[in-house]
């Protein structure tokens, strides 16, 4: 027992561990409720490989009726910006992800079992490394960097494994009375773990994605508390998992090596162990080769780039899903408007191997998403984006907000729903030819098909304008549309002229065509009959003019 010792590293801790299992005790939730957490950094840059995992802790606590929170770990001192936390919390609201405890704000938090900044947790990790000290489980060392580099080298040229262990561990071999003594005079230590490892044995684990894992055991003396009192994230993961009471660790593969280590600490504390579920790494294709998808080399590795692009958060979601379990298309095909909360996730059915994220594919999961949301949600969106992004589309758009509803509104329903718009930045290439003030003040470039002479087109525009009429059902203007092929000698419909060529200028097709072209500029477009409708007989004729 090393009682002198731990009073003399932690003089200020009087709780003792008994004290805080008493004040998080077992959450109260019903059997296989998973309890959840997103831990990230406070760096104010959320990576997409972290929006998959906070999406798979939040539906998993969704699904079982856990819990899901959010803790900051912020101990490694060097906070990238101030306003991190929030924005963490809001960078991750905009994909419909909250959390049920943990920051809510800078400054405040909700749920029983914080703080939830590991930063004011530091006499809570402190009392555990305590009880570590005094039952002889955890010591200081006082190395210092020079030391640490003179072991480094010696390793290297025995060629054995480097790291703080066994013959190596200088200041395990220390007796009580020497580490005393040295912290007495003012030297600089910090905490390690006495590791009761051994490099003969073997440690085996579950990952719910990649099954039973075997590792040899952990024998580093690994860091617990740094010099300025902070514990390695190894420390606070065992302590604050514990006490938060976390069933389930999601994190990036990256922390894998780390078990043994892992399963050792909790082993030392006393605790029970989570259960892990190590995500794979978001891939990308470059040309051939599959890589990490990179924060610096790619955009779309940021959270924000979804936002900034006006991809809503559905599609997001939605492909995330389609990542994360192979069967969630399908469901999705099945399901187009179901709550995902319908959907369950099966950790088991994750792929272990880099998932793949492909933004050709998420623009095709997004154009479906749209398509299944009503002309008012599309404006709202639409609006709220270019609100943010480009003033002056929201400007037409709120200036004639009724009809750019109506057009947002056409080919929305019914068996052939238009898949025209991925994302709200494309609104603007969707809809400015219809806003006579954008029309109005470019030079076009018409694309004619088959009806190029000038001449004929504008004889089918001035017949066409005599027939208008803004009351026309679809059918009346369809005939009306005959009626004026015929009367141009062109064919009623496509088959009478695929029949008897000779005999007609062109079909009814090629007349709308050049309607078509003549209103717009472009070949494609929404329902020829709805666009003209709500431009009405004056603006169609001010478009012809102009010709
Ligand atoms: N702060 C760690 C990270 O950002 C968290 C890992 C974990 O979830 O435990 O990688």
């Amino acid at each position: 027992m090393s009682r002198e010792l731990a009073e003399l590293i932690f003089p200020n801790i009087t709780k003792t561990p008994e004290d805080y299992e008493k004040m998080y005790p077992a959450r109260n939730l019903p059997e296989g409720a998973m309890v959840t957490r997103f831990a990230p950094s406070p760096t104010g840059f959320i990576h997409v490989g972290s929006l998959f995992g906070a999406n798979l802790d939040r539906r998993l606590a969704d699904q079982t009726n856990g819990v899901c929170y959010l803790r900051i770990e912020d101990t490694d001192g060097k906070r990238e910006v101030d306003d991190g936390i929030n924005l963490v919390i809001n960078g991750l609201k905009v994909f419909a992800i909250e959390f049920d405890e943990g920051p809510t704000s800078e400054i405040e938090a909700k749920g029983d079992y914080g703080p939830y900044l590991q930063s004011q947790r530091k006499d809570i990790y402190q009392c555990y490394a305590k009880s570590l000290v005094e039952k002889g489980l955890a010591y200081p060392c006082f190395c210092t960097a020079e030391e640490l580099n003179e072991i480094r080298e010696r390793q290297e040229k025995l060629k054995v494994v480097p790291g703080y262990y066994g013959e190596f561990a200088v200041c395990r071999k220390m007796s009580e009375q020497q580490m005393i003594e040295r912290i007495q005079n003012g030297e600089p230590y910090i905490i390690r773990l006495k590791s009761p490892g051994s490099m003969s044995r073997k440690i085996k684990f579950k990952d719910m994605i990649r099954g039973t894992i075997e590792f040899p055991e952990n024998v580093q003396d690994v860091v617990i508390i740094k010099s300025d009192g902070l514990p390695t994230y190894h420390f606070a993961h065992a302590v604050d998992d514990h006490l938060m009471r976390t069933t389930h660790v999601i994190r990036g593969e990256e922390w894998i090596s780390s078990v043994p280590l892992h399963v050792q600490l909790f082993q030392v504390l006393g605790f029970e162990m989570p259960q892990y579920i190590h995500t794979p790494t978001i891939m990308k294709d470059d040309e051939g080769s599959k890589r990490k998808i990179s924060k610096r080399k790619d955009p779309e590795a940021s959270a924000s780039y979804y936002k900034d692009n006006g991809i809503p958060k559905e599609a997001v979601i939605d492909y995330l899903m389609n990542i994360l379990n192979s069967n969630f298309e399908n469901w999705r095909k099945q399901n187009p408007l179901a709550p995902l909360s319908e959907f369950k996730v099966d950790p088991h059915k994750i792929s272990s191997s880099g998932a793949l994220f492909d933004l050709v594919k998420l623009n095709d999961v997004s154009k479906n998403t749209i398509a299944t949301f009503t002309a008012e949600k599309i404006y709202k969106e639409g609006l709220e984006w270019a609100e943010e992004y480009d003033k002056d589309l929201a400007e037409l758009m709120k200036k004639y907000k009724d009809f750019t509803t109506a057009i947002l509104n056409i080919e929305r329903t019914g068996t052939k729903v238009r898949k025209d718009i991925a994302k709200w930045s494309e609104l603007r290439e969707n809809l400015e030819y219809l806003f006579d003030e954008v029309y109005f003040e470019k030079e076009h470039e018409y694309e004619w098909q088959s009806i190029t002479d000038m001449n004929e087109i504008k004889n089918i525009l001035n017949e066409y304008l005599k027939l208008y009429d803004e009351n026309d059902d679809k059918d009346t203007w369809f005939n009306k549309m005959k009626d004026l092929a015929e009367k141009l000698g062109y064919a009623r419909e496509v088959k009478e002229y695929k029949a008897n060529p000779e005999s007609y200028k062109g079909h009814v097709g090629d007349i709308s065509t050049v309607i078509r072209v003549g209103l717009t500029s472009r070949r494609n477009t929404p329902d020829l009959y709805e666009i003209l409708k709500n431009l009405g007989k004056e603006r169609i004729e001010k478009r012809f003019n102009i010709l």
